[in-house]
């Protein structure tokens, strides 16, 4: 079972003396609390790294904190792991006679699965387990055929950013139904690498950001740490080493950064140990030398690691890559971004990155504020969607956390997405 620390939580007989501590004395944030009803708990989240700490408050006193503080007083309550299923975790502890406390998985808050297992089986400790609601959903691989290929559109993991940087000039009221942002202001995303299997062999098109992020980063960007690349591929009974062809659109860190990873020895190396990294050179040669305004989404350790190993392919125009597989240059996002046609049999899938993010960017003026060039991607991005809906492109969403593809379609002047995966 893989599990990484999710919280520990502590049991607090009187919260404002317990906040002089925590958040006057040692300085750290504190989220606005969350009512668990079920539990009779105010529970205060505390952000230090990935981990947080858990201000437990009763709330009434037949509330189970309630009670473990009369019995042993305030301190360190529980420690909470975080799972990938959580039923198939609770199977694998019952099959093994491990006492526990919840049978089956129960609601806990953000919409989290979760369960305890009982101390007399953690030596001491009380062990939750949870099951984030990003994780649970949507991470099995969506497959595909376009014509003689094979395309599976991969999960690699959620993601989160800021709203206002995922929507540009976009006003809030307008964007946040689409795209509900978090207390901390980020709108959910997922990394969905796209794998395209020919008779030529089996190609990805970007790899998600990697397992090489801090527990900081991972914070930041609301990522799983126990989910990356190689897990979306097993997913779908793939592996790294199965792949021919890594395809990078950009090399922004969410989509290169599952290129590199640490061997045993703490080296960093290839994670796809027999592929060539088609990349196009502007894109290198940007992204090794980064200014202040977009320093912050390129990771040398993501790709000058494949240079060194001699397993970069540079290519400068747009152009076929292998058979179906062509690069076109889009700018506006960086430099030379570029977007990636699928053809075969006559039909064209399209797999626009970081030019169409999720479905709530098929507005033209829907633009990332990311974007360096934003009137390139203006102009790139009218005339592609009309050709995507005239000529009914399937349209591959990298960041979408819910729809992998579909359709672009318009009625009476309004755009949708078709979903078809
Ligand atoms: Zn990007
Ligand atoms: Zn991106």
């Amino acid at each position: 079972m893989k599990a990484v620390l999710d919280h520990v939580g502590i049991a607090v007989q009187d919260l404002d003396k317990a906040l002089a501590f925590y958040r006057d004395a040692l300085g750290l944030e504190v989220e606005e609390a969350e009512e668990v009803a079920s539990q009779r708990v105010r529970a205060h989240f505390i952000p230090v790294g990935q981990p947080a700490l858990e201000l437990l408050e009763a709330t009434a006193p037949d509330s189970p904190i309630a009670r473990y503080l009369e019995k042993r007083g305030p301190g360190i309550h529980h420690i909470t792991l975080r799972v990938e299923d959580i039923a198939g975790a609770l199977e694998h502890l019952k099959a093994r006679g491990v006492r526990l406390v919840d049978q089956e998985p129960r609601p806990g808050a953000e919409g989290a699965l979760v369960a305890f297992i009982h101390p007399a089986a953690a030596h001491g400790a009380l062990v939750e387990l949870k099951q984030t609601a990003a994780v649970g959903a949507n991470l099995t691989a969506q497959r595909l055929t376009l014509g003689d290929l094979a395309l599976t559109s991969l999960n690699a993991g959620p993601f989160r950013l800021d709203g206002g940087a995922m929507f540009g000039v976009v006003p809030r009221p307008l964007w946040e139904k689409k795209a509900p942002p978090d207390d901390r202001h980020r709108v959910r995303l997922a990394m969905r690498p796209l794998v395209v299997e020919a008779d030529w062999g089996r190609l990805i098109i970007d790899c998600g950001a990697g397992d090489k992020l801090s527990a900081k980063q991972a914070d930041i960007f609301g990522l799983d740490r126990t989910r990356d690349i190689g897990d979306a591929l097993a997913g779908a009974g793939l592996s790294t080493e199965s792949i021919d062809v890594v395809l990078a659109t950009h090399l922004h860190f969410d989509h290169i950064g599952g290129a590199t990873t640490r061997n045993d020895a703490g080296a960093l190396a290839p994670r796809f140990s027999r592929a060539t990294h088609v990349i196009r050179r502007g894109e290198w040669e940007d992204a090794t030398h980064p200014h202040e305004r977009n320093r912050a989404s390129y990771v040398p350790d993501d790709f000058v690691p494949l240079a060194s190993a001699g397993v970069v392919s540079f290519h400068d125009g747009d152009q076929e890559i292998r058979p179906g597989i062509r690069v076109v240059r889009t700018g506006g996002h960086t430099a030379h971004h570029q977007i990636v046609f699928i053809e075969s049999g006559g039909k064209t899938a399209v797999f626009p990155a970081d030019l169409i993010s999720t479905t709530a960017h098929v507005d033209d003026a829907w633009i990332l504020g990311f974007d360096l060039f934003p009137m390139e991607t203006f102009t790139f991005k009218k005339q592609f969607i009309r050709e995507a809906i005239d000529r009914e492109y399937l349209i591959f969403f990298e960041h979408d956390p819910f729809v992998p593809a579909g359709y672009i379609r318009e009625q009476d002047g309004k755009r949708y997405v078709e979903k078809v995966i």
